[in-house]
């Protein structure tokens, strides 16, 4: 067996699998691999009979993830000291770390009067909200710096899909998610912004343009599984319209993570009910915690470099560190098996959310335990823990 070590950032041999307590013989092969606890910086509840934090705590342990960073368009949205205080309640005493961000169009204006309420804010953010450059000025001039999660897109501009692509309504601009980097990293340095984190890239010249403004700010940037995964000839059902839509650029998004130019890995995990066949109706985004970590190993087959952009990396960006979170590892650990290969079927997932982009496609790598404060609680597909 192998054990992640966070200070070497390697893996290492272990043996002393008595110290570990698993909940059933496990035959000691080079195959099966300790880790800490996966971070997502960009996780989606819904609420409201959908997505709870109930049924997101189960599908983001299914998936080995233990801190996942919620995205504030919710319902109602994450944006008063009001919605915030439901958040911590509903998320409160629950087996993952929930962090919040806030909505940069809300009424919070200065995060730190609020951060005591939780502890766990880390940042705006844009993601989900539909905002012009006259609303992104008014919330750069009136709300505190803080670390910024920018959704980078001109949403004035219309288009399910990028220009080009054989898909419905694709009149998207592939220059739009540049633009609009550009635009807000900009912007916000004039009102004393310093810390911006680009979610979800999805095309080179994105990259260029984060490696260009990095010489003013402080500027990290994450990629999810369906942008490194799919092109978008492969596109065939609406789970897999995406928001920002799938580009032509897997090859260099995946080198940009090798390269360091990215800085972590991510979900957009995001349910929805069933979408229906109409593209242009469907809402955009595919459920999938629970099986992140396969992608990016099937794509990747480096467990290392894998482990680090899910662990390390994404605490990096929002300077955490694991004994912040109160995580105690290997107290706190999720069990690889990496030869493990299987089809992904939805139907079958924790998540309320069944929309998932890769439905039916063969993944290497799978989770297959999640121990928590010493326990085991997820075991070989099951929850051996019935409180959770
Ligand atoms: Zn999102």
């Amino acid at each position: 067996m192998k054990i992640f070590d966070l200070n070497s950032s390697s893996l290492k041999y272990f043996d002393n699998l008595e110290l570990l307590n698993f909940p059933e013989n496990v035959r000691n092969t080079d195959n099966l691999v300790i880790s800490p606890p996966f971070v997502d910086l960009h996780t989606h509840v819904r609420l409201n009979a959908q997505e709870d934090y109930e049924s997101l705590s189960r599908a983001a342990i299914a998936g080995g993830f233990g801190v996942c960073n919620i995205q504030p368009n919710t319902v109602p949205k994450l944006e008063s000291l009001e919605v915030l205080l439901k958040h911590v309640e509903l998320s409160r005493e629950k087996p993952v770390n929930f962090l919040h961000t806030i909505s940069f169009f809300g009424e919070i204006n200065d995060i730190s009067t609020v951060d005591h309420v939780s502890n766990r804010i880390t940042g705006f953010s844009t993601d989900g909200m539909r905002y012009d450059s006259k609303e992104l000025y008014a919330s750069f001039a009136t709300k505190k710096a803080a670390l910024l999660f920018d959704h980078s897109q001109l949403h004035e501009i219309p288009g399910d899909f990028y220009i080009g692509t054989q898909l419905p309504n694709s009149i998207r601009t592939y220059s739009n998610e540049a633009i609009a980097i550009f635009r807000t990293v900009l912007t916000g340095l004039e009102f004393g912004y310093t810390s911006f984190h680009i979610q979800h890239v999805s095309t080179a010249t994105s990259l260029e343009v984060v490696q260009y403004l990095r010489r003013f700010a402080n500027i990290t940037c994450e990629v999810t599984p369906h942008h490194v995964f799919f092109t978008p000839d492969m596109i065939s059902n609406t789970t897999q319209k995406i928001n920002p839509p799938i580009s032509k650029d897997r090859e260099i998004l995946r080198e940009a993570l090798r390269k360091g130019i990215i800085d972590c890995f991510a979900t957009d995990h995001a349910p929805h009910n069933p979408k229906g066949d109409n593209f242009e109706n469907a809402p955009y985004g595919s459920s999938h915690i629970e099986i992140a970590f396969s992608v990016y190993y099937t794509l990747f087959e480096d467990i290392e470099l894998v482990l680090r952009n899910l662990t390390l990396n994404p605490l990096k960006v929002i300077k955490r560190s694991y004994e912040e979170l109160g995580i105690k590892y290997p107290h706190d650990a999720v069990l690889i098996d990496a030869s493990a290969e299987y089809t992904v079927d939805s139907s079958r997932f924790f998540s309320l959310g069944k929309n998932c982009a890769f439905d039916g496609y063969k993944l290497k790598g799978q989770v297959v335990g999640f121990r928590r404060n010493g326990r085991w609680v997820y075991w070989n597909g099951e929850f051996i823990d019935k409180a959770i």
